[in-house]
Formats: structure tokens, sequence, C-alpha cells
């Protein structure tokens, strides 16, 4: 099992570590890392490998092995691979990521405006979206989201976490706000995002990466409502 340091600080940008095993397919893995594996809709990190003695090894994303413990980076085709054994630092591609952070931070707010059952998203660099299902359209309204949006974001609201057990978790099943992805379980306790005083704002269970307060985020605007289906719709948001 890789070392997640992200878990206990997403501001972490790089660190030292050791080459476990590479794969033939230029999959890298290392003790620990900084580098957020692809999972909750949130594209897994970019960035490099700076190799003990020379060398640099670009890391093109990271996934998850097999065991969801894991966490394998995969180098960018044709590069020159460390061998098991070897130290390095691994250094994020940190304009990427932080983007990434601020953006799926704000899809949290979005969660927590729209009080409908989420079925799906994806976090981007530019733009984010999730999807609900919401009979009524009426329901939603592009420009009164994006004002309350801003509102959350200007008002700077603190993002923290908590830890709760797998127990506690299956005891209180209206945590789970997103039904196509599962809760991070089955290592005994479960991360929550607390957004607001005591998660006024939002709390659910989530492993992705944060910022530490909503006005991080920047002035954002929802683009796009798209009807996708009988019940579902999409909802588009961009930094504006
Ligand atoms: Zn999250």
């Amino acid at each position: 099992m890789t070392e997640q340091l992200y878990r206990a600080d997403a501001y972490l940008r790089d660190c030292a570590a050791n080459v476990l095993a590479v794969n033939e397919r230029g999959g890298i893995v290392l003790d620990r890392t900084v580098f957020y594996a692809s999972a909750g809709g949130q594209p897994g990190d970019k960035g490099a490998l700076e190799i003990e003695g020379g060398g640099v090894c670009p890391i093109a994303t990271t996934v998850y092995d097999a065991d969801r413990a894991t966490i394998v980076h995969v180098a960018l085709e044709g590069s020159a691979l460390p061998s098991a054994g070897q130290a390095v630092r691994a250094v994020l591609d940190w304009d990427t990521r932080a983007k990434l952070m601020r953006m799926h931070t704000c899809l949290h707010l979005l969660c927590a405006l729209v009080k409908f059952p989420v079925t799906g998203g994806q976090v981007g660099v530019e733009e984010g979206r999730l999807d609900f299902d919401i009979e009524d359209a009426s329901a939603v309204d592009k420009d009164r989201l994006t004002a309350d949006l801003n509102a959350l974001v200007a008002a700077n609201h603190p993002v923290g976490e908590r830890w709760i057990t797998d127990a506690e978790l299956e005891a209180n099943p209206g945590l789970v706000r997103t039904m196509a992805v599962k809760p991070p379980m089955g290592s005994g306790r479960v991360r929550l995002v607390v957004i607001g005083e005591g998660g006024a704002i939002d709390l659910q269970p989530c492993g992705g990466t944060h910022v530490k307060g909503t006005g991080e985020i920047g002035r954002v605007a929802v683009t796009r409502i798209e009807k996708k289906g009988k019940l579902n719709r999409r909802i588009r948001v961009a930094f504006a």
C-alpha cells in the first residue's frame, strides 16, 4: 500500500520517495507519494520523478492498481524509467493540481446548493460537472446557481475534514450524496469533507483533494444545464 501524503496535506507539491517496483508498461510504484490517483471523478495527477543521480521521468497520469491501495505513476510513453530501489523526488504539476482542487471543492458547493441525488461527475482543469436526478428542470436556474455559488465562494467558508468509522457511515446513510461513487470504505475508516462550521454547507465522504477555504476557488459561472435523459440534468461550471 502506497503512503498517500496528499491525504494529510493536499498542498504538498513534492516529496522524497523510493521506487518499489516498475512494470513493463511504465507504471512506477513508490513507497509514498504526493500524486493523487484518479478516483471519484478527479483525474490522476501529472508531474515528474526526478531520479537520484540524474534524469527526469515525466508522469502522464496516476492510477490505482487493482488492489485499490497501491498507486501507480504512469510514465509518459518512451521515457527513461527509474529502477526499483532508486531514490526519487516526486514533483507535481502544481498548476494543474491547484485548479483541480479549486474545481473539486466548487463541485461540493454545487452539490450543496442542488438538493437532488448526484448520479455522476467529473472534475476538470477549466470546467467541472455534476449530474443530478431532477424531474422538474425548473428546480434549477443557471443564473441563480451562479450567484449562489459565488456567494459561497466570497464568504470563504472553511474546508476541513473528519474521519469516521465504516460502522458510523453505515449508521448514517444520509451522508452519502453520490450514488455513482462508492465512498472509500474498507480500510475501517472513511474521510468526510467538512465545509462550513460543523459541515453546515457540506458534509460527505470524499477522498479527493480540496482547498482550505472556499475563497480560494475564485469566481465561477454555471455555463450550461443540459438534459441527459428523462431525469438526468448535467450542470456545468467553469472558472469565470
Ligand atoms: Zn471532495
